[in-house]
């Protein structure tokens, strides 16, 4: 694995995007609502640097089934959202990469009739992007990879790792993509699964 960004550039990062966001909502309510489970370790941290007041939720939103690395159909559950009326919203996300996932969930929380809807993307994915969108807030831009890490997983495991990385091709199992098989030895961090 490669890392893209570390856990201090992140951090601090994720402290700069909290003091933009107690100084443009300032007193109003607030709640901060993040998809799961992606975006957990990400509202986590920036929750705990937010100095001003505000509520937390959670919805849970899914495109990527198990081992794969390209978007299937989007999954969407709002049961865990809390009552939004008469709340400002910002929808916080890990990645903006085609912008379906973000788009498709303002406009559920739209429904729920929220004073506001904004969005706070962490990462944005240079050349992806296929829905015109514009978050009000992201992180940073990274290449077109697929990234794991900070809460961010390829089949349910790395999301522990407390940085940022892109998965080789011996990490997600594609060993023709790989070159040389003596690259992705089995029992090795990065043997294909099938070899471990
Ligand atoms: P979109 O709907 O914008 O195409 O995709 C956004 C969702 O796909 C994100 O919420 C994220 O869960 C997932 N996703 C997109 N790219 C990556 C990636 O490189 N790594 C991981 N782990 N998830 C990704
Ligand atoms: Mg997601």
């Amino acid at each position: 694995m490669r890392t893209i960004l570390t856990e201090p550039q992140i951090l601090d990062r994720v402290a700069e995007l909290a003091q933009q966001i107690a100084a443009d909502y300032q007193s109003r309510p607030l709640t901060i609502v993040g998809v799961l489970t992606g975006s957990l370790i990400f509202l986590a941290d920036l929750t705990r640097r937010l100095t001003i007041p505000h509520r937390i939720g959670v919805l849970q939103a899914s495109s990527y089934r198990g081992r794969s690395t390209q978007p299937g159909d989007l999954r969407v559950n709002v049961e865990l959202v809390p009552d939004l009326q008469g709340r400002h919203v910002l929808l916080v996300d890990d990645i903006l990469d085609t912008g379906q996932t973000i788009a498709s969930l303002v406009r559920q929380i739209e429904e729920l009739d929220p004073l506001s809807v904004r969005t706070l993307v962490l990462l944005r994915k240079q050349n992806r992007q296929s829905v015109p969108i514009a978050p009000d807030y992201s992180g940073f831009v990274i290449p077109d990879v697929f990234v794991v890490g900070y809460g961010m997983d390829f089949n349910d495991d790395y999301r522990h790792i407390p940085y940022l990385a892109e998965l080789d091709a011996c990490d997600i199992g594609d060993a023709s993509a790989a070159g040389p098989a003596s690259r992705c030895k089995p029992g090795l961090p990065g043997a294909p699964r099938s070899a471990r």
